[in-house]
């Protein structure tokens, strides 16, 4: 398959192109069906294999494809998309990558991390009521105990390198956000997760945040 014929908003098609990407790689191949198609997902896959793009593309599409407009507020941002990840530099590759393929959209991507002013991150949400936020969990709880996010309107929770965030020790701040009150159920959201290895604890955090997931080993 070429990303052509996965069904995805034409703006994505020229994106892709003007990125350079021609051909998916395999789990893009493979995962953007399944997440296009709203099952959950839990993908063994290295940095490297192409794995940003392979969560980034269905929800991005989503917002697309439901024309999801831009618009300021004052008050709390209801992200999309949530992409959680151990640390900053993995973040802002995530962005890189996302702000790549909205180009020339709607579409608001919002980078969360700490050490860096947490008002710069609060007035950015403001640019948009529905973000896709990607963020490390502690400053994403600072912000949402503030008051400046819920998750009512969320749609799409992805845990990237899942592994390394549980050797960093976010366990309790991943609980503490999927347990979050205003945060959809498991099986009322799509959630994926990502990891390059998969041992008990990661297995344990699939079947703790996850529907009736897909797995894939690539
Ligand atoms: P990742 O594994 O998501 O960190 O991606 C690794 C690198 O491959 C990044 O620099 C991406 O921009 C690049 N990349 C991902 N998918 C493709 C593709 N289909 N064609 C060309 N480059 C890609």
């Amino acid at each position: 398959a070429s990303f052509a014929d996965m069904g995805l908003h034409d703006v994505l098609n020229e994106n892709l192109l003007r990125a350079g990407y021609t051909n998916p790689t395999p789990i893009q191949k493979y995962a953007v069906p399944i997440l296009m198609n709203g099952r959950d997902l839990m993908a063994c896959a290295q940095t490297g294999s192409g794995k940003t793009a392979a969560f980034l593309l269905p929800v991005i599409n989503y917002v697309l494809e439901n024309n999801i407009k831009r618009r300021e507020h004052n008050g709390c941002a209801q992200p999309i998309g949530l992409v959680l990840g151990p640390t900053r530099e993995l973040i802002s590759q995530i962005y890189d990558e996302a702000r790549k393929f909205s180009y020339g959209t709607d579409v608001t991507c919002v980078r969360i991390y700490g050490g860096a002013a947490t008002i710069v991150q609060i007035h950015r949400l403001k640019e948009n009521e529905n973000p896709i936020i990607m963020a490390t969990p502690g400053r994403l709880l600072d912000i949402v105990s503030k008051g400046k996010i819920s998750f009512e309107k969320l749609k799409f929770l992805i845990f990237d390198e899942a592994d390394r965030m549980l050797d960093m020790g976010f366990e309790q701040d991943m609980s503490s956000l999927t347990n979050h009150s205003t945060m959809p159920k498991v099986g009322e959201r799509q959630t994926m997760m990502f990891s390059a290895t998969y041992p008990d604890s990661v297995q344990s955090c699939a079947r703790g945040f996850m529907d009736n997931y897909l797995f894939l080993v690539v």
